[in-house]
């Protein structure tokens, strides 16, 4: 198995308690179809978030997920993580469909949009709410800051009026009447073994906002389970959320995919390049030129003379010599023309 859960003497025992598959958590996506996954069995992802137009990072992300899938014959997703009106933009998501099919990267069946799952993601939560493996909280940003930011429990064992202002949040460690470790270890098909302590890098998480809406970190286990996704190919900014999620996974009985973090690229001043941070868009009257820079980025050596081929004889090349342990690093400095 992928990820051990290590402690010294005793096993992991969530079995009797866990949630079961039938209890409405990772059903299939309405409007997806489902895949025969007899050729390979590999499903992966893209899932960005339409925050800003696609950028030279999301680019190499969305590259390395799918010569991964593809490499192998294996499916390739997309699914939209559009959670968060706030911070979306207004035509991104179809600019980043847009985008991922001007630089060839098709995608296999629908594209998923989590706008419309809502409903999947309160079934898991009511689950987890019926099941004690959730619980209200009413603390703020401000409460948070002053445990140091990683989240002490306080609300675990308090009576909380859920018709007040008030999150929802995971039990991550500490559960009643079961072992559970604090300690979860996998190996990372790209950055080797990983060691995560969720009692003191995660803290128990928010499923639900206090603003209504659903958190990532529900949303992104749920609907990876419901896809069947087996290989999450995604930038290292992830990384450190991958011990809960995997945690996640388990609570929920599902088979755990296996994780594969690919560097970011980095500002000369040393931050990622970002929406946030004003990256550029991927421009793609160069498509071919960005592929081969994304192949570059990502280790895999591509040949100085395809620089200006087809995008489709650029992939085909690449499938065809994609080296996942080529690719090294969390970050690495990338200069926009
Ligand atoms: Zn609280």
């Amino acid at each position: 198995m992928l990820a051990s859960f290590i402690m010294s003497a005793t096993p992991l025992q969530l079995t009797p308690t866990r949630l079961s598959g039938n209890q409405s958590c990772g059903t299939q996506p309405s409007g997806t179809q489902s895949f025969d996954t007899k050729s390979s069995g590999y499903i992966g992802r893209f899932a960005p978030s339409p925050t800003g137009p696609l950028h030279f990072g999301s680019l190499v992300s969305a590259l390395a997920s799918y010569l991964d899938a593809k490499a192998t014959g294996g499916k390739w997703l997309v699914r939209m993580e559009d959670l968060d009106p706030p911070r979306e933009q207004p035509g991104a998501a179809s600019a980043i469909l847009q985008s991922l099919d001007d630089h060839g990267l098709h995608w296999d069946g629908e594209v998923v949009y989590q706008s419309q799952r809502s409903h999947t993601y309160q079934a898991c939560l009511d689950a987890l709410l019926q099941a004690e493996l959730a619980y209200y909280c009413t603390c703020s940003r401000q409460d948070l800051a002053t445990m140091g930011g990683i989240y002490d429990r306080r609300c675990r064992n308090r009576q909380v009026d859920s018709n007040q202002v008030c999150s929802v949040r995971l039990k991550l460690y500490d559960l009643q009447d079961r072992f559970t470790p604090e300690l979860i270890q996998f190996e990372d098909l790209i950055q080797g073994t990983q060691i995560h302590n969720l009692r003191t890098q995660a803290g128990d998480q928010i499923l639900k906002r206090r603003d209504g809406f659903f958190a990532y970190q529900l949303a992104v286990v749920v609907d990876d389970i419901a896809q069947g996704i087996t290989h999450i190919i995604r930038g290292s900014d992830l990384l450190d959320v991958t011990g809960r999620q995997l945690f996640f996974f388990e609570l929920l009985d599902a088979p755990l995919p296996q994780f594969g973090h690919v560097p970011l690229a980095m500002q000369a001043n040393g931050q990622k390049l970002s929406k946030q941070n004003h990256a550029k868009a991927i421009d793609s009257k160069l498509a071919s030129r960005n592929l081969w820079r994304g192949l570059e980025f990502l280790g895999q050596n591509p040949p100085a003379d395809l620089a200006y081929a087809s995008t489709s004889a650029l992939l085909d090349w690449a499938l065809l010599h994609w080296q996942r342990q080529a690719v090294q690093g969390l970050g690495h400095l990338y200069q926009e023309e």
